[in-house]
Protein backbone atom coordinates (compact mmCIF):
# COMPACT_ATOMS: atom_id res chain seq x y z
CA UNK A 1 0.00 0.00 0.00
CA UNK A 2 1.40 3.55 -1.44
CA UNK A 3 1.74 6.03 1.79
CA UNK A 4 -0.21 9.16 1.19
CA UNK A 5 1.68 12.36 1.41
CA UNK A 6 -0.30 14.43 3.58
CA UNK A 7 0.98 18.02 1.93
CA UNK A 8 -0.24 16.84 -1.50
CA UNK A 9 -3.50 14.29 -1.02
CA UNK A 10 -6.71 15.72 0.01
CA UNK A 11 -7.93 14.81 3.74
CA UNK A 12 -10.25 13.02 2.01
CA UNK A 13 -8.24 10.62 0.36
CA UNK A 14 -5.86 10.14 2.67
CA UNK A 15 -8.82 8.89 4.91
CA UNK A 16 -9.73 6.42 2.08
CA UNK A 17 -6.06 4.79 2.47
CA UNK A 18 -7.10 3.58 6.14
CA UNK A 19 -3.93 4.69 7.94
CA UNK A 20 -4.67 8.20 8.94
CA UNK A 21 -7.05 7.55 11.76
CA UNK A 22 -4.51 8.26 14.23
CA UNK A 23 -3.42 11.00 12.67
CA UNK A 24 -6.58 12.85 12.15
CA UNK A 25 -7.84 12.06 15.78
CA UNK A 26 -4.57 13.65 17.04
CA UNK A 27 -5.76 16.98 14.73
CA UNK A 28 -8.41 17.60 16.02
CA UNK A 29 -12.45 16.74 15.73
CA UNK A 30 -12.98 15.75 12.25
CA UNK A 31 -15.85 18.52 10.08
CA UNK A 32 -18.92 16.84 8.50
CA UNK A 33 -20.84 18.57 5.51
CA UNK A 34 -24.41 18.38 5.98
CA UNK A 35 -24.95 16.87 1.69
CA UNK A 36 -26.21 13.80 1.17
CA UNK A 37 -23.70 11.39 -0.57
CA UNK A 38 -24.46 9.49 -3.87
CA UNK A 39 -23.45 6.49 -2.51
CA UNK A 40 -22.93 5.02 0.52
CA UNK A 41 -19.16 4.44 -0.24
CA UNK A 42 -18.53 7.87 0.58
CA UNK A 43 -19.84 7.89 4.08
CA UNK A 44 -17.68 8.36 7.07
CA UNK A 45 -18.37 6.23 10.04
CA UNK A 46 -16.77 7.69 13.36
CA UNK A 47 -16.07 4.26 14.74
CA UNK A 48 -14.56 3.53 18.61
CA UNK A 49 -10.56 3.40 16.47
CA UNK A 50 -11.59 6.31 14.30
CA UNK A 51 -13.16 7.42 11.50
CA UNK A 52 -13.59 4.90 8.51
CA UNK A 53 -15.34 5.68 4.62
CA UNK A 54 -17.83 3.44 3.53
CA UNK A 55 -15.89 2.02 0.63
CA UNK A 56 -14.11 -0.58 3.25
CA UNK A 57 -17.05 -2.42 4.88
CA UNK A 58 -17.95 -6.00 3.70
CA UNK A 59 -20.81 -6.78 5.90
CA UNK A 60 -22.75 -5.06 8.59
CA UNK A 61 -24.83 -5.81 11.88
CA UNK A 62 -27.45 -2.77 12.45
CA UNK A 63 -27.72 -3.55 16.49
CA UNK A 64 -25.96 -5.62 18.32
CA UNK A 65 -24.07 -5.65 21.82
CA UNK A 66 -20.63 -6.93 23.09
CA UNK A 67 -21.54 -6.07 26.55
CA UNK A 68 -24.69 -4.79 28.53
CA UNK A 69 -25.37 -4.16 32.22
CA UNK A 70 -28.60 -3.86 33.49
CA UNK A 71 -27.91 -3.24 37.49
CA UNK A 72 -28.38 0.66 36.85
CA UNK A 73 -25.32 2.90 37.32
CA UNK A 74 -26.14 4.07 41.01
CA UNK A 75 -25.68 0.26 41.49
CA UNK A 76 -22.39 -1.10 43.39
CA UNK A 77 -22.17 -3.94 41.22
CA UNK A 78 -22.65 -1.96 37.75
CA UNK A 79 -19.81 -2.57 35.70
CA UNK A 80 -18.46 -4.84 38.51
CA UNK A 81 -17.36 -7.68 36.74
CA UNK A 82 -14.86 -10.13 35.40
CA UNK A 83 -13.50 -7.59 32.38
CA UNK A 84 -10.94 -10.25 30.50
CA UNK A 85 -14.08 -12.55 30.75
CA UNK A 86 -16.24 -10.04 29.05
CA UNK A 87 -13.54 -8.97 26.58
CA UNK A 88 -13.12 -12.81 25.92
CA UNK A 89 -16.45 -13.28 24.82
CA UNK A 90 -16.81 -9.86 23.19
CA UNK A 91 -13.53 -10.86 21.09
CA UNK A 92 -14.69 -14.32 20.23
CA UNK A 93 -17.84 -13.15 19.16
CA UNK A 94 -16.33 -10.17 16.81
CA UNK A 95 -13.75 -13.17 15.66
CA UNK A 96 -16.94 -15.36 14.88
CA UNK A 97 -18.46 -12.29 12.90
CA UNK A 98 -14.81 -11.72 11.05
CA UNK A 99 -15.15 -14.78 9.44
CA UNK A 100 -18.64 -14.21 7.67
CA UNK A 101 -16.54 -10.79 6.45
CA UNK A 102 -18.63 -8.72 8.87
CA UNK A 103 -16.65 -6.02 9.91
CA UNK A 104 -18.53 -3.65 10.79
CA UNK A 105 -21.05 -3.86 14.33
CA UNK A 106 -23.05 -1.37 15.72
CA UNK A 107 -23.01 -1.52 19.52
CA UNK A 108 -26.42 -0.22 20.98
CA UNK A 109 -24.83 -0.45 24.68
CA UNK A 110 -25.11 3.73 25.84
CA UNK A 111 -25.04 5.47 29.01
CA UNK A 112 -26.47 3.63 31.77
CA UNK A 113 -26.22 -0.08 30.80
CA UNK A 114 -22.57 -0.67 30.45
CA UNK A 115 -21.20 1.09 27.72
CA UNK A 116 -17.14 0.80 27.70
CA UNK A 117 -15.29 2.36 24.97
CA UNK A 118 -11.96 1.11 26.04
CA UNK A 119 -12.76 -2.30 25.85
CA UNK A 120 -14.78 -1.89 22.78
CA UNK A 121 -11.66 -0.21 20.69
CA UNK A 122 -9.27 -3.22 22.18
CA UNK A 123 -11.92 -5.75 20.44
CA UNK A 124 -11.88 -3.78 17.35
CA UNK A 125 -8.01 -3.74 17.87
CA UNK A 126 -7.79 -7.62 17.65
CA UNK A 127 -10.39 -8.52 15.57
CA UNK A 128 -10.63 -5.81 12.65
CA UNK A 129 -14.46 -5.36 13.09
CA UNK A 130 -15.51 -1.76 12.96
CA UNK A 131 -17.45 -0.70 16.11
CA UNK A 132 -20.01 2.28 16.31
CA UNK A 133 -20.93 3.26 19.90
CA UNK A 134 -23.33 5.71 21.12
CA UNK A 135 -24.12 8.04 23.74
CA UNK A 136 -27.25 8.67 24.63
CA UNK A 137 -28.93 7.57 27.96
CA UNK A 138 -30.71 4.88 28.46
CA UNK A 139 -34.34 4.91 30.13
CA UNK A 140 -34.01 6.19 33.57
CA UNK A 141 -30.40 4.71 34.06
CA UNK A 142 -28.76 7.98 34.48
CA UNK A 143 -24.96 8.36 36.16
CA UNK A 144 -25.28 10.42 39.09
CA UNK A 145 -23.04 12.54 37.83
CA UNK A 146 -25.54 13.41 35.00
CA UNK A 147 -28.46 13.31 36.94
CA UNK A 148 -29.28 16.86 37.83
CA UNK A 149 -28.12 18.82 34.73
CA UNK A 150 -30.72 20.36 32.36
CA UNK A 151 -31.82 19.74 29.37
CA UNK A 152 -29.10 22.12 27.69
CA UNK A 153 -26.34 20.40 30.25
CA UNK A 154 -27.45 16.87 28.95
CA UNK A 155 -27.36 17.99 25.19
CA UNK A 156 -23.62 19.62 26.07
CA UNK A 157 -22.98 16.17 27.38
CA UNK A 158 -23.95 14.48 24.29
CA UNK A 159 -22.11 16.64 21.89
CA UNK A 160 -19.22 16.56 23.91
CA UNK A 161 -19.38 12.48 23.57
CA UNK A 162 -20.18 13.12 19.79
CA UNK A 163 -16.80 15.61 18.76
CA UNK A 164 -14.45 15.04 21.52
CA UNK A 165 -14.58 11.81 23.07
CA UNK A 166 -16.08 9.51 25.67
CA UNK A 167 -15.09 9.05 29.26
CA UNK A 168 -11.99 10.60 29.03
CA UNK A 169 -10.65 9.47 26.04
CA UNK A 170 -10.54 10.64 22.10
CA UNK A 171 -13.32 7.79 21.37
CA UNK A 172 -16.12 10.11 19.56
CA UNK A 173 -19.86 8.58 19.66
CA UNK A 174 -21.42 7.60 16.39
CA UNK A 175 -24.81 8.56 16.96
CA UNK A 176 -26.95 9.11 20.32
CA UNK A 177 -29.58 6.20 21.20
CA UNK A 178 -32.81 7.21 23.39
CA UNK A 179 -35.03 4.84 24.76
CA UNK A 180 -38.47 4.64 26.44
CA UNK A 181 -39.95 2.43 29.34
CA UNK A 182 -42.47 0.10 27.77
CA UNK A 183 -44.91 1.48 29.38
CA UNK A 184 -44.62 4.84 27.87
CA UNK A 185 -42.35 7.55 28.45
CA UNK A 186 -41.40 9.36 31.91
CA UNK A 187 -40.89 12.90 32.24
CA UNK A 188 -37.15 12.29 32.31
CA UNK A 189 -36.74 10.24 29.03
CA UNK A 190 -38.71 13.22 27.54
CA UNK A 191 -35.94 15.24 28.91
CA UNK A 192 -33.10 13.15 27.58
CA UNK A 193 -35.32 12.97 24.25
CA UNK A 194 -35.30 17.08 23.93
CA UNK A 195 -31.50 16.87 24.73
CA UNK A 196 -30.56 14.38 21.88
CA UNK A 197 -32.48 16.32 19.62
CA UNK A 198 -30.77 19.62 19.91
CA UNK A 199 -27.36 17.65 20.22
CA UNK A 200 -27.99 16.10 16.94
CA UNK A 201 -28.98 19.41 15.10
CA UNK A 202 -25.94 20.89 15.55
CA UNK A 203 -24.01 17.59 15.07
CA UNK A 204 -25.62 16.29 12.22
CA UNK A 205 -25.91 12.53 13.84
CA UNK A 206 -28.32 9.97 13.78
CA UNK A 207 -31.27 9.17 16.65
CA UNK A 208 -31.79 5.56 17.53
CA UNK A 209 -34.91 4.87 19.64
CA UNK A 210 -35.73 2.04 21.85
CA UNK A 211 -39.22 1.41 21.71
CA UNK A 212 -41.21 -1.49 20.68
CA UNK A 213 -45.18 -0.03 20.85
CA UNK A 214 -45.36 2.41 18.36
CA UNK A 215 -47.64 4.88 20.39
CA UNK A 216 -44.45 5.53 22.18
CA UNK A 217 -42.21 5.84 19.33
CA UNK A 218 -44.82 8.79 17.86
CA UNK A 219 -44.85 10.82 21.17
CA UNK A 220 -41.31 10.56 21.30
CA UNK A 221 -40.97 11.40 17.47
CA UNK A 222 -43.08 14.65 18.07
CA UNK A 223 -40.86 15.83 21.35
CA UNK A 224 -38.37 15.50 18.47
CA UNK A 225 -40.12 17.42 15.78
CA UNK A 226 -40.71 19.41 18.47
CA UNK A 227 -37.01 20.58 18.40
CA UNK A 228 -36.89 21.01 15.04
CA UNK A 229 -34.87 17.40 14.32
CA UNK A 230 -35.48 15.79 10.94
CA UNK A 231 -37.27 12.42 10.65
CA UNK A 232 -34.68 11.65 8.00
CA UNK A 233 -32.12 10.98 10.44
CA UNK A 234 -34.43 8.84 12.91
CA UNK A 235 -33.98 5.03 13.40
CA UNK A 236 -37.10 3.42 15.26
CA UNK A 237 -35.38 0.64 16.41
CA UNK A 238 -37.38 -2.62 17.83
CA UNK A 239 -40.20 -1.57 15.56
CA UNK A 240 -41.19 -5.31 15.05
CA UNK A 241 -44.06 -5.90 17.16
CA UNK A 242 -45.68 -3.16 15.88
CA UNK A 243 -48.33 -3.67 13.02
CA UNK A 244 -46.80 -3.09 9.69
CA UNK A 245 -49.05 0.06 9.24
CA UNK A 246 -47.00 1.91 11.63
CA UNK A 247 -43.94 0.79 9.56
CA UNK A 248 -45.14 2.49 6.71
CA UNK A 249 -46.68 5.34 8.48
CA UNK A 250 -43.16 5.58 9.79
CA UNK A 251 -41.25 5.39 6.49
CA UNK A 252 -43.62 7.75 4.67
CA UNK A 253 -42.40 10.48 6.94
CA UNK A 254 -38.78 9.61 6.56
CA UNK A 255 -37.48 7.70 9.06
CA UNK A 256 -35.96 3.99 9.12
CA UNK A 257 -37.54 1.32 11.13
CA UNK A 258 -35.64 -1.27 12.25
CA UNK A 259 -36.37 -5.40 13.16
CA UNK A 260 -33.91 -6.42 15.50
CA UNK A 261 -34.73 -10.35 16.78
CA UNK A 262 -33.61 -12.07 13.88
CA UNK A 263 -32.64 -15.64 15.40
CA UNK A 264 -34.65 -14.85 18.46
CA UNK A 265 -37.08 -18.31 19.31
CA UNK A 266 -39.22 -15.56 21.12
CA UNK A 267 -38.52 -12.05 22.30
CA UNK A 268 -39.55 -12.13 25.84
CA UNK A 269 -39.25 -8.23 26.06
CA UNK A 270 -41.10 -7.20 23.20
CA UNK A 271 -43.72 -9.75 22.28
CA UNK A 272 -44.44 -10.71 19.04
CA UNK A 273 -43.68 -13.39 16.18
CA UNK A 274 -40.01 -13.33 15.68
CA UNK A 275 -39.80 -16.66 12.98
CA UNK A 276 -37.80 -16.04 9.78
CA UNK A 277 -40.85 -15.96 7.74
CA UNK A 278 -42.88 -13.24 10.18
CA UNK A 279 -39.28 -10.98 10.04
CA UNK A 280 -39.47 -11.45 6.21
CA UNK A 281 -43.02 -10.34 5.63
CA UNK A 282 -42.80 -7.10 7.90
CA UNK A 283 -39.38 -6.27 5.70
CA UNK A 284 -41.19 -6.89 2.59
CA UNK A 285 -44.05 -4.29 2.99
CA UNK A 286 -42.09 -2.04 3.85
CA UNK A 287 -39.76 -2.88 0.51
CA UNK A 288 -43.01 -3.33 -1.62
CA UNK A 289 -44.09 0.27 -0.26
CA UNK A 290 -40.64 1.71 -1.96
CA UNK A 291 -38.73 2.03 0.44
CA UNK A 292 -36.34 -0.63 0.79
CA UNK A 293 -33.62 1.88 2.12
CA UNK A 294 -35.26 2.90 5.05
CA UNK A 295 -35.35 -1.12 6.82
CA UNK A 296 -32.83 -2.60 8.98
CA UNK A 297 -32.23 -6.08 9.99
CA UNK A 298 -30.49 -7.14 12.87
CA UNK A 299 -30.30 -9.86 16.08
CA UNK A 300 -29.90 -7.29 18.79
CA UNK A 301 -27.63 -10.44 20.79
CA UNK A 302 -24.62 -9.98 23.02
CA UNK A 303 -21.40 -11.49 24.04
CA UNK A 304 -22.23 -11.04 27.38
CA UNK A 305 -24.89 -9.44 30.03
CA UNK A 306 -24.56 -8.96 33.48
CA UNK A 307 -26.05 -9.60 35.48
CA UNK A 308 -25.98 -13.13 33.60
CA UNK A 309 -30.02 -13.93 34.25
CA UNK A 310 -30.26 -11.71 31.67
CA UNK A 311 -28.39 -13.42 29.41
CA UNK A 312 -31.10 -13.93 26.41
CA UNK A 313 -31.27 -16.38 23.82
CA UNK A 314 -29.89 -14.55 20.33
CA UNK A 315 -27.34 -15.31 17.52
CA UNK A 316 -26.08 -12.67 15.88
CA UNK A 317 -24.29 -15.38 13.63
CA UNK A 318 -27.21 -16.47 12.05
CA UNK A 319 -28.40 -13.35 10.15
CA UNK A 320 -25.76 -13.82 7.32
CA UNK A 321 -25.38 -17.75 8.27
CA UNK A 322 -29.20 -18.09 7.30
CA UNK A 323 -31.36 -15.01 7.42
CA UNK A 324 -29.13 -13.16 4.30
CA UNK A 325 -30.03 -16.10 1.98
CA UNK A 326 -33.93 -16.51 3.01
CA UNK A 327 -33.79 -12.47 2.29
CA UNK A 328 -32.61 -12.59 -1.01
CA UNK A 329 -35.24 -16.00 -1.84
CA UNK A 330 -37.61 -13.42 -1.15
CA UNK A 331 -36.50 -9.71 -2.32
CA UNK A 332 -33.25 -10.52 -4.54
CA UNK A 333 -29.37 -9.96 -4.13
CA UNK A 334 -29.68 -5.96 -4.56
CA UNK A 335 -32.09 -5.10 -2.49
CA UNK A 336 -30.52 -7.98 0.19
CA UNK A 337 -27.51 -6.04 0.24
CA UNK A 338 -28.64 -2.70 0.48
CA UNK A 339 -30.85 -3.70 3.67
CA UNK A 340 -27.94 -5.89 4.98
CA UNK A 341 -24.91 -3.29 4.21
CA UNK A 342 -25.87 -0.03 2.48
CA UNK A 343 -28.60 0.72 4.84
CA UNK A 344 -26.74 0.28 8.24
CA UNK A 345 -23.46 2.57 6.58
CA UNK A 346 -26.68 4.99 5.65
CA UNK A 347 -28.43 5.02 8.94
CA UNK A 348 -25.34 5.62 11.22
CA UNK A 349 -23.58 8.57 9.18
CA UNK A 350 -22.00 11.17 10.53
CA UNK A 351 -22.55 13.71 7.83
CA UNK A 352 -21.44 12.47 4.50
CA UNK A 353 -18.13 13.67 3.23
CA UNK A 354 -15.28 14.76 5.44
CA UNK A 355 -14.28 18.27 4.33
ZN1 LIG B 1 -30.24 -3.81 21.90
Amino acid sequence: MLIPDPMSTSRRNFLKTGLAAGALMAAGPLKYSGALASGVDDIVLETVTGPVMGSTIKKALAHEHFYADFHGPSDANYMNVDWQAVTGASVTMAEELAAQDVNLFIDWTNIGIGRNVMMLRHVARQTGVNIVSSTGIYKGLVPPALADLPVNGIADHFIRELTMGIDGTAIRAGWIKISTTETGTTEQESDFHRAAAIAANETGCTITLHSPQAPTAWSVVSVLQSEGFKLDRFVWGHAQPSASDEHLKMVDEGAMVQFDAISANSDPFFNGPTDDESMLDRIESVVKAGHSDRVLVSADAAAYIHPPAWQYDRDNGYVYRYFEAKLATRLGEEITNRILRDNVISAFRRGDHVV
